[in-house]
């Protein structure tokens, strides 16, 4: 039996460390992508060829990896980091896939929902409830996808691992660059990396 709204929300509470609003949604979208897909308990066999895109790198996303049990270090929590409340499910095996986001009117019927508990509650634990209660139908957006899934990009092996002929770094999952034939890792091809190097000369 999968477990029940309260249940996933206390857990998800107590592996991303507090109770917020990105809980509640992300709950609520990983319940409603889970059932869609027909998935009971995504961490058992029916669970196994479930890979997650999350849109956000938010608070939801936390709550999308307590509910699911998939992670970013198993290969099946892809964040793509859109900046948007967002996540598509997405069976590698069939190739089923539903993309289940926060409805462009939610917001509105949000905001009317939180006006009974103002000014008891403050904005934050006001949005919670109204999250909490909201309907599915109008806080979620729900529509089939289809998903183009590069082979590297699954989980299990590596198809690929490759020294870069510049800094002797191992690449692995074909994320190497070609350059007058030589595998260079994507930092060394493209001279831009999200570090710099200090005391040390180039
Ligand atoms: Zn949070
Ligand atoms: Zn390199």
């Amino acid at each position: 039996m999968g477990a029940d709204f309260e249940t996933h929300l206390k857990n998800a509470v107590r592996f991303h460390g507090h109770l917020c609003g990105g809980q509640v949604l992300g709950v609520r979208i990983a319940m409603a992508g889970l059932r869609e897909m027909g998935i009971e308990n995504s961490r058992g066999d029916e669970g196994r060829n479930l890979v997650i895109f999350t849109e956000i790198d938010r608070c939801a996303v936390d709550a999308i990896i307590s509910v699911t049990g998939r992670t970013p270090g198993k290969r099946s929590v892809k964040v793509m980091d859109y900046g948007k409340m967002a996540a598509t499910f997405l069976d590698t095996a069939s190739g089923k896939a539903v993309r289940v986001s926060m409805h462009p009117d939610a917001q509105e019927k949000i905001t009317a929902l939180m006006q009974p508990h103002m000014p008891a509650k403050n904005e934050k634990s006001a949005n919670i409830e109204a999250l909490k209660v909201i309907s599915e139908g109008d806080l979620l957006k729900i529509q089939p996808v289809h998903v183009a899934v590069r082979p590297q990009d699954l989980p299990g092996e590596s198809l690929r691992s490759v020294v870069c002929a510049c800094c002797g770094e191992t690449v692995r999952d074909m994320r190497e660059l070609y350059c007058d034939g030589k595998a260079l890792c994507r930092p060394c091809a493209e001279k831009t990396a999200y570090y710099q190097p200090i005391g040390e000369s180039a």
